[in-house]
C-alpha cells in the first residue's frame, strides 16, 4: 500500500500515526495546559492586554465571525472585510492627526509593521537618496529588537545608541551618528524598557534637516497616549502632527485590546506605500501584489481590532485608560514612597520600571515572585518593569504592601536574589 511506504522509510519520532477523536484529544491537551500560567492575572504584570470581560468577549466574537475568511481575498471576496479594513486604518489615522492622503496597510504585529516600513524606506531611499555602502537606520538604544530583525532580512545596518538621555533617546549621539549611508532614523513612543517617549520632535527635526525616513514606532503608544493627552497628561508629540514623522507602527494587538495578529503599519502619504508592496506578474495563477509579508491569514484580526476601535469609541478607550492611568499613578507614587526604589523617567503609557538604590532589585524581585507577583526583570539598570492593565485595579495596593515589605528585607540583608540577569525572550 502506497500509504504505508510513504511511513516506512520515516523513523517515526513524532508524526502521529493513529487517528484520535478530537473529544477526548481536547480534554488532554487542555489536562496539559494546567501546569501553565494564567495569560492574565491580577498578580501578573507581564505583558497581558486586557480592558474588560466586555472588551475581550467583541474581540472574540469579531475574531471567531472571521477566522475562516482568507485576508488575502478581502478585496474580492469579501467587501465587509475589505471595508471593515479600511475603516480601521482610516479610523487610526484619524486618531494619529495625519493628513488627508496619509494611507497604510494591516499587519501581523509590530515586527511586521517595522519591517515594511524599513522596507519602504530602503527603497525609497534607493531612488531619492541612493546610499554608497550598506544603508543605515539610526536607532536610540531603546529601539525594539524588531529593527535589528529587518536589517538582517532586508540587508541594512542599525547603528543603535550606546546610552540614553535622561531615559529618552540620545538625539545628539543620533545626530553625530548620521553619515553618507543613512537612510533612516527611528524613535518610540515610548520604548518598550523604558516608559518615556523619546524626543520625536526633535528626532524628526534631524531626519527633515538630513533627508530621511523617519519612524515614530507607536507600537505601545498609538493606542494610549492620545487617550492620556486628552485626559490631562503632558504626553510630548509622537504622531503625524509632528512634519517629518514618515511612518508609525500601532499594535492593535496590544492597547487596541484586539485579538492577537493584528497591527498597523501607517504612512504619512499613501503613494509611499509602492516602496514596501511587492508585486509579480508573470506567475501561471494571476497577478500576486501584496504591500506586507504575509500570504494566507486569518480575516479575524482585522476584524477583532475593527470590532474593538467601534465597540469602545474615544468615549471607550478613555473610560478604561482613566482608570488604568489612576493604577499607574498609585503605583508610581507608592514606589516613590518606598526607600531606596525609584521610577525611571516619566511613564508616558502603562508600564512602569523602578530599580533599587543601594540593594539588589533582583532580590525584590525573587522576594516578590515568592508572595506570588510575576514581573519582568531588566537591566541596565537592572531593575522591574511592571504591564498594567484593568485586572490591576484591585490588586495595585496590595502589591504595593508586599514591595513595601520585601523591599526593607533586602535592604536588611534577609533576602537575596539566587539568579542574575534580565528576562530573557527566546522563542
Ligand atoms: C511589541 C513591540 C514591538 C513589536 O511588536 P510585536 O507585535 O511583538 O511583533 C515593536 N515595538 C515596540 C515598542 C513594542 O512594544
Amino acid at each position: 500500500m502506497a500509504a504505508r511506504a510513504a511511513t516506512e522509510t520515516r523513523r517515526n519520532r513524532g508524526f502521529p500515526q493513529a487517528s484520535r477523536p478530537w473529544d477526548g484529544l481536547k480534554a488532554a491537551m487542555l489536562a496539559a495546559r494546567e501546569g501553565d500560567k494564567p495569560w492574565c492575572h491580577e498578580r501578573s504584570f507581564t505583558a497581558a492586554y486586557f480592558a474588560g470581560d466586555d472588551v475581550l468577549r467583541c474581540a472574540h466574537e469579531a475574531y471567531d465571525a472571521y477566522r475562516d475568511e482568507n485576508g488575502l481575498f478581502a478585496k474580492g471576496a469579501y467587501p465587509s472585510l475589505a471595508a471593515c479594513e479600511r475603516e480601521l486604518i482610516a479610523g487610526v489615522l484619524d486618531l494619529l492627526h495625519a493628513p488627508d492622503d496619509a494611507g497604510g496597510s494591516t499587519t501581523a504585529g509590530g515586527t511586521e509593521s517595522i519591517l515594511m516600513a524599513m522596507k519602504a524606506a530602503r527603497d525609497w531611499a534607493r531612488e531619492h537618496r541612493p546610499a554608497a555602502g550598506v544603508p543605515e537606520v539610526v536607532v536610540p538604544k531603546t529601539a525594539h529588537a524588531a529593527f535589528d530583525k529587518g536589517a538582517e532580512w532586508l540587508g541594512m545596518r542599525i547603528v543603535r545608541m550606546a546610552r540614553s538621555q535622561g531615559w529618552r533617546a540620545d538625539v545628539a549621539g543620533m545626530a553625530a551618528a548620521i553619515g553618507e549611508n543613512t537612510v533612516m532614523i527611528a524613535g518610540s513612543a515610548p520604548p518598550y524598557p523604558y516608559g518615556e517617549t523619546d524626543p520625536i520632535g526633535e528626532i524628526a527635526q534631524l531626519a527633515q534637516a538630513h533627508d530621511l525616513w523617519m519612524h515614530s514606532d507607536g507600537c505601545i503608544g498609538g493606542m494610549i497616549l492620545p487617550f492620556m493627552r486628552a485626559l490631562g497628561d503632558a504626553v510630548p508629540p509622537f504622531d503625524f502632527a509632528v512634519p517629518g514623522v514618515t511612518s508609525m507602527s500601532v499594535d492593535m494587538h496590544k492597547f487596541g485590546y484586539a485579538h492577537k495578529g493584528i497591527s498597523l503599519c501607517l504612512l504619512r502619504d499613501k503613494a509611499l506605500e509602492r516602496y514596501h508592496r511587492t508585486i509579480f506578474e508573470g506567475w501561471p495563477a494571476g497577478t500576486y501584489s501584496t504591500p506586507t509579508i504575509t500570504g494566507t491569514r486569518s480575516g479575524g484580526g482585522v476584524a477583532s481590532a475593527w470590532a474593538v476601535m467601534t465597540h469602545l469609541g474615544e468615549e471607550g478607550y478613555l473610560r478604561i485608560h482613566e482608570v488604568q492611568r489612576g493604577i499607574r499613578e498609585r503605583l508610581i507614587a507608592g514606589i516613590e514612597a518606598i526607600e531606596g526604589l525609584a521610577v525611571l523617567g516619566h511613564p508616558h503609557a502603562l508600564h512602569v520600571t523602578f530599580y533599587a538604590d543601594g540593594f539588589d532589585i533582583f532580590a525584590v524581585e525573587e522576594g516578590m515572585a515568592a508572595r506570588g507577583w510575576r514581573s519582568i526583570r531588566m537591566r541596565e539598570p537592572d531593575s522591574i518593569l511592571l504591564w498594567l492593565n484593568m485586572k490591576h485595579a484591585d490588586s495595585i495596593d496590595a502589591y504595593l504592601a508586599d514591595l513595601a515589605e520585601v523591599a526593607a528585607d533586602v535592604r536588611s540583608g534577609g533576602l537575596t536574589a539566587a539568579q542574575r540577569g534580565a528576562s530573557n525572550y527566546a522563542t
